[in-house]
Formats: C-alpha cells, sequence, structure tokens
C-alpha cells in the first residue's frame, strides 16, 4: 500500500475515536468518517508498519447504521462527537461492548456488563461551553477547536449544546467587534478575549456568561452589561475571569462579578444545587440524575449507615443519598468545591453531612474522615486516571462491606476492580450510563460487595 493510492475496503468496526476499521490486502485501515457495515472507496493518507489511515473519498455501500440525518451542522474536522454518523441504539451497543472488552482486557472477562443506560436524549444536552475566540477579517468569532488544530469551527453548528449558547456567543463576537476588543493570540500571547464561557442550569434556566480576558477589566463593560441584560435576560450572572497566562488552560485564577450573581443554581435530584464558575457540575444534568439513581440504588442505604463520598467535586451524589443515610462523610481536593458542598448541603437542610478538603488515595485521610470508624457504604468518582490501590486496600483493610464505583473511565475502572477483585470483593454486574451521547466517551457504574 503507498500513499495516495485510491483503496476499496468492507469497514468492519468503528472504534472509539470515530474511525471506521477495515482490512485491505490483510492489513489494518482507518477512515475517518466511515462506519461499520459500510463499503467505501478511501485515498490511503498514511502507512505505517502495522495499519495506514485512509481518507473517505465516497461510500460505495452505506450501513444499515448510518444516520440518514445528522441534526449536526459543524464540519466533519470538529472530530468532537465520534459517533455522529451512526444510529443511536448503535452508539449504546458499541459504548457497552467498549466496557466489556475493557474488564475483558483487564482479565475480568466474566464481569457481567449491562445494557448502556440513557435518557434518550442526544441533542442539546450539554450545560456547560467554553468557546476559543479568535479574530478574523470579519470581525471577531468563536467556536470549538477543529481537532488536532486551533481552527475555530463555529459554535452554532453543535447539536449537543444547550440552544441558549450559540446566538449569546454570536452576540458578544458581534458587540466586541463593533466595540474594537480584539482577540487573544496564543502566539504573541497579545489581545484581550480570550474565552467566552458559558454554564445554563436547565432546572432554573439561569445561564451564567464569563469573559476570559487577558487584562484586568473589560472595556465599555458597563454597556455590554445592559446589552445582555436586555437581549438575555436569562443571564443572571455575567463575569470575567482574568487570565493572563500563556498558557492553554481555559480558566486563570481571579473571577470578576460585572452585574448579577456569581454563580448559578440548578436542580438535581430534588436538591438545589449553587454552581460557582470553577467547580466542577456533570455538564448532562438528566444523565447525572440517572447515573446518581444507579448508584444509589447500588448503595442500597436503609438511613442507618455512615457512607462515605470520595472524590465529591461539590458533593452532589452524597448529598443526593444523604437523607437515607445516618451519617454522610466527603472527601474532595479542589478547596472551592468542598466550600461548595458545605454550602450546598447548608442550603438544602442537611445537617448530617461533613466535607474534608484533601487526598482521597490517602489511608490516613480516610481513617480520618471517617472518624475511626468503618464507613458502611463508600462512593468514589475518581478523575479518568482512576483511584489508587492505597485507596483500595485502605478501604478493604477497614472492612468496608460495600463500595459502589462510578467511573467516567472504563479501562481504569476495569483496572482498579483487578485491585478489589483480588482483595476480596465481588464485582458485580457493571451498567454502563450514556452521559455523553454522540461522543466517545461513557460513564459506568459498578457495586462492589466484600465477600
Ligand atoms: N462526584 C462528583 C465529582 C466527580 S469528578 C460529581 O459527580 O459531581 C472527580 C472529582 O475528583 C473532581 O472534583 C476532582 O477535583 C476530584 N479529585 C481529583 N483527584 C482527587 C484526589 N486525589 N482526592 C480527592 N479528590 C480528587
Amino acid at each position: 500500500m503507498k500513499k495516495d493510492q485510491i483503496i476499496e475496503l468492507d469497514v468492519t468496526d468503528l472504534n472509539n475515536l470515530g474511525c471506521g476499521v477495515g482490512r485491505y490486502e490483510g492489513m489494518v485501515v482507518f477512515v475517518k468518517g466511515a462506519v461499520a457495515g459500510d463499503r467505501v472507496r478511501a485515498k490511503v493518507i498514511k502507512v505505517n508498519k502495522s495499519f495506514s489511515a485512509a481518507r473517505l473519498e465516497e461510500i460505495l455501500t452505506s450501513s444499515p447504521v448510518r444516520l440518514a440525518d445528522d441534526p449536526c451542522r459543524a464540519p466533519l474536522a470538529c472530530g468532537g462527537c465520534v459517533y455522529r454518523h451512526i444510529t443511536y441504539d448503535e452508539e449504546l451497543r458499541l459504548k457497552r461492548e467498549y466496557v466489556k472488552n475493557a474488564f475483558k482486557k483487564a482479565g475480568l472477562a466474566d464481569v457481567s456488563v449491562l445494557p448502556t443506560l440513557s435518557t434518550g436524549r442526544i441533542c442539546g444536552y450539554r450545560n456547560k461551553g467554553q468557546y476559543p475566540v479568535t479574530a478574523t477579517k470579519q470581525g471577531l468569532r468563536a467556536g470549538f477547536f477543529a481537532q488536532k488544530s486551533h481552527n475555530i469551527i463555529p459554535a452554532d453548528g453543535c447539536a449537543i449544546q444547550n440552544a441558549s449558547f450559540a446566538p449569546i456567543v454570536g452576540f458578544v463576537c458581534e458587540f466586541g467587534s463593533t466595540h474594537g476588543w480584539s482577540a487573544y493570540d496564543e502566539e504573541t500571547g497579545k489581545g484581550l478575549l480570550r474565552h467566552i464561557y458559558l454554564r445554563v442550569g436547565e432546572k432554573t434556566g439561569e445561564i451564567m456568561l464569563c469573559l476570559v480576558i487577558n487584562g484586568d477589566a473589560l472595556p465599555d463593560s458597563k454597556e455590554f452589561c445592559e446589552a445582555v441584560r436586555i437581549k438575555f435576560p436569562a443571564v443572571v450572572s455575567l463575569m470575567i475571569n482574568v487570565n493572563k497566562k500563556n498558557t492553554n488552560v481555559v480558566l486563570g485564577e481571579r473571577f470578576v462579578t460585572l452585574s448579577g450573581k456569581s454563580y448559578i443554581e440548578d436542580e438535581l435530584c430534588s436538591l438545589r444545587f449553587k454552581i460557582s464558575p470553577d467547580s466542577f457540575y456533570q455538564v448532562n444534568r438528566d444523565g447525572a440524575e440517572l447515573l446518581y439513581n444507579a448508584a444509589r440504588e447500588r448503595a442500597a442505604l436503609t438511613g442507618k449507615e455512615v457512607l462515605m463520598d470520595l472524590y465529591c467535586g461539590t458533593g452532589t451524589i452524597g448529598l443526593s443519598m444523604a437523607k437515607n443515610a445516618k451519617k454522610l462523610c466527603g472527601v474532595e481536593i479542589v478547596g472551592a468545591a468542598v466550600e461548595c458542598a458545605r454550602e450546598n448541603a447548608r442550603q438544602n437542610g442537611i445537617a448530617n453531612a461533613e466535607f474534608f478538603c484533601d487526598d482521597a488515595g490517602d489511608r490516613d485521610v480516610i481513617l480520618k474522615a471517617a472518624g475511626g470508624i468503618r464507613p458502611d457504604v463508600v462512593v468514589i468518582d475518581p478523575p479518568r486516571k482512576g483511584s489508587t490501590r492505597a485507596l483500595a486496600e485502605t478501604l478493604a483493610s477497614l472492612g468496608v462491606p460495600r463500595i459502589v464505583y462510578v467511573s467516567c473511565d472504563a479501562d481504569t475502572l476495569a483496572r482498579d476492580c483487578t485491585w478489589f477483585d483480588e482483595l476480596g470483593y465481588e464485582i458485580g454486574e457493571v451498567l454502563p450510563v450514556d452521559m455523553f451521547p454522540r461522543t466517545g466517551h461513557v460513564e459506568s457504574v459498578v457495586c462492589l460487595t466484600r465477600k
């Protein structure tokens, strides 16, 4: 096989990076935009020892799982929604297969994986957007970075974002362009406006608009606030974030409230949560309810238990279960999130909860947070890199009877389950929950029971 060669092949798989996978003369070929079941004509763009990559030229026979009417208007280069070309049923099936494979690879092929649970809503579910801003001949533009590049794809084509975001992004660009705001340039480190950051509380309808700027103040800020107030009354929090560092981390440390509140609120599992711009909140609210309900079922609380919520963020999982527990203690490493968790407990009248700002992977921290007693149920929800062997050993040595593991990465979940398996825990049925429809990510929840 040679570069630029035109080949025809049957596509037999779709990986979680959105590449169709097939074989040509025995060699594995990745074709972006092709899906399992297609027969395609493609142009070879890269030849490696064990695989090649080719660009889709023509679909000769269309797969039955190919979606007839893709609601997404973004160009293929966006790369965010790797499953945009296939039916949602097929996506849910692939996500279950992905989780199954992760356990198989970890040597736990016997673990059973349930069908993927979903709210069924695949459009407009994202409640958070961060749009980089760039200068063009037509004025300021904001959107998403195309995969592996810094070309901006317009915000208004995206089908998974909350529908209220694109008009606000358009307005900010228009206002900025007519008022001479400059766009930040990564190369030179000059220019003002870096990102337009939006969050919405779907249940309350409250929107936060935060402009990330390379400067200490926003010019024309009074006029801007007034214009936003009139045009977008749902924006109850208008802020700036100061980020003067030459970095691709979106947010700097300092926030300034220009008008309204410094946070928005949302309702989740019948509780009301404050969301500050720098704290973690699940991007799919309805999906989070599904996930938390699944975790709650597995926790099987009766009101007598000491419940521990590790990697608790703003405390949402633990607080949604607190009324069924005797006591809740949460551990989270980000100070601002712990403050939010305490505030969330107060504002919902939950008096049996305590939150600690510390490393959940540390044995002494766990022992201290539990107040010297053995927790009955521990929920863990670590970031993608998973938990630690030390944590698994600590929970096992304490003899914790039940652990509910919530995970956003099936590979690290499966690895961590091998530790719990060795430490004498039975691994329950794994439930994949689709919190991020159309993207390659899948959340899972599983109950580990001490044998
Ligand atoms: N359970 C929460 C948050 C999950 S995200 C929810 O559902 O909203 C994972 C969280 O783990 C983040 O808030 C992150 O700040 C926190 N975290 C990361 N490493 C940690 C550590 N070593 N100890 C405690 N918390 C940690």
